[in-house]
């Protein structure tokens, strides 16, 4: 094979340090290498319940891809990734443009999970994406100014359905962004209601004792009013239902009861099961030699049980290994097999405070945050070094992202 061509398809976390990997593991020449993104930017999915509230500036979530990408070893396309025929070893884009491949990286990450609730699709808002985050932000001030028009209770009382570490880390962002936003916007701050939902007996249900105790502790300071044991049952533009019978007037609900893998890679033709495309231990598209796939639509098995959850930290500790098995596979080197290591998880309630457990050790309140900022910066320095942690704290360009595709 003649300069292999590999073909990574988006530009998450798990793309994007695989192209920078591959940066750095090939020799010049060696292979022509080509990132597909349907953005030109890079969005920080840890961060978005920010832009959601609007407490961090676009640029500091949404990265702008070709400065990250070294332009004479990577190609960057800005498109929609279609479908992919693995017996033609193309990429289909939207559009219809064909991109050959002889090595796949499939990196397209998550959907979010309605599990088929009436209503959540059409009337509930999702913290998927650079562009679905800002529709939050943009329908909050849409209320806040039909409430002065109306004064409909409804328009001030926000549901963030599911607490889970998203669902927590949105209402941790709003409790912050609430008092500020109302101050700019002319809206009583006292008439804002904050509302929490979960289905299980405690918002994270599978963390420590204390960490529970603290989260609601939070909320309870915060004036979140906190609904456990409760499942939502259906969500209309006014109301959402819970199956205690009880309604609940709102306009807004952020829905983040959980998460599937991309559906688009059912249009692939490659095995999926529970939605996801099976790896073997080398990241290979099981029975596939030459098609790797990391991230949140990947399904690898860490035993006979049970998969990896869909975190950041399993795609960042995954890109790696697929790049080196990419470059191990032209040179027809071994290939190595993934192993990962769980380092710890801490979810922020604003940007004060923040719970977690790192190792045995359990953080919260103010050195949660601190930590929370450390792992952040980690992932900016393996994308850039220091000068993109300089930049992203000290040099954030205020210009607002351009949103050109879809989701
Ligand atoms: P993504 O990061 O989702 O990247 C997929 C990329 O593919 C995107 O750029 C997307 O635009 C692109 N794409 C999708 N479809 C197409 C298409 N058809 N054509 C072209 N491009 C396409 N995990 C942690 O470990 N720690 C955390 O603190 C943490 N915080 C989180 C906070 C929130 C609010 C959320 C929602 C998730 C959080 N997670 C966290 C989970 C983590 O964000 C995901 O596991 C991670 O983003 C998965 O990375 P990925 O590369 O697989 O996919
Ligand atoms: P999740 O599945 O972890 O939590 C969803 C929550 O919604 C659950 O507690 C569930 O009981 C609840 N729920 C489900 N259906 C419901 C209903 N009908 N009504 C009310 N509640 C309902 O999903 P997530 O929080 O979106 O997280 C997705 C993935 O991203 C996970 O792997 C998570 O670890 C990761 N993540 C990590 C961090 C972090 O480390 N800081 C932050 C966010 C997300």
């Amino acid at each position: 094979m003649s300069r292999p061509n590999i073909v990574i398809l988006g530009g998450g976390y798990g793309g994007m340090v695989t192209s920078k990997r591959l940066e750095k593991f090939l020799k010049a020449g060696e292979a022509k290498v080509t990132l597909i993104n349907k953005h030109d930017y890079h969005y920080l999915t840890t961060q978005l319940h920010k832009i959601g509230a609007a407490t961090a500036a676009d640029r500091q979530i949404a990265l702008s891809i070709p400065e990250i990408i070294n332009p004479e070893k990577t190609n960057f396309i800005k498109a929609e990734v279609a479908a992919v025929d693995a017996n033609k070893q193309e990429v289909h884009l939207v559009g219809g443009e064909k991109v050959p491949y002889d090595y796949l990286v499939i990196a397209l990450g998550f959907e979010v999970a309605t599990f088929g609730i009436p209503g959540i699709k059409e009337n509930a808002f999702e913290i998927r994406s650079f562009r679905s985050s800002k529709a939050i932000y943009h329908h909050i001030l849409k209320q806040f100014n039909l409430y002065k028009q109306d004064q409909d209770p409804s328009r001030l009382t926000f549901v963030v359905a599911g607490g889970g570490f998203t669902g927590i880390e949105m209402v941790g962002e709003l409790v912050d962004a609430m008092p500020k936003l109302c101050k700019e916007h002319g809206v009583p701050f006292e008439q804002v209601k904050l509302v929490a939902v979960e289905a299980a007996p405690s918002v994270i249900p599978f963390f420590p004792k204390e960490s529970i105790e603290y989260t609601t502790q939070f909320f309870e300071k915060h004036n979140v009013r906190l609904i456990t044991s409760k499942k939502i049952l259906e969500c209309t533009p006014e109301e959402i239902r819970l199956e205690n019978g009880e309604n609940i007037p709102t306009r807004t609900v952020v829905w983040s009861c959980g998460v599937k893998g991309n559906t688009i890679i059912e249009k692939f033709g490659l095995p999926v099961e529970k939605g996801k495309i099976p790896v073997d231990p080398y990241l290979r598209v099981k029975n596939m030699k030459n098609i790797f796939s990391i991230g949140d639509n990947a399904l690898f098995m860490k035993n006979e049980k049970s998969a990896l959850p869909p975190t950041a930290q399993v795609a960042l500790q995954q890109a790696p290994v697929c790049a080196k098995n990419i470059v191990a596979a032209i040179r027809d080197e071994a290939l190595t097999t993934f192993e990962y290591h769980h380092k710890g998880s801490v979810a922020s309630l604003g940007t004060r405070a923040a719970v977690g457990l790192v190792g045995s050790v359990r953080l919260s309140g103010l050195i949660g945050a601190f930590m929370k900022q450390v792992i952040e910066a980690r992932y900016l320095f393996m994308l850039g070094g220091p000068a993109l942690i300089f930049k992203q704290h000290f040099g954030v360009s205020h210009e607002p992202v351009k949103i050109t595709a879809k989701q």
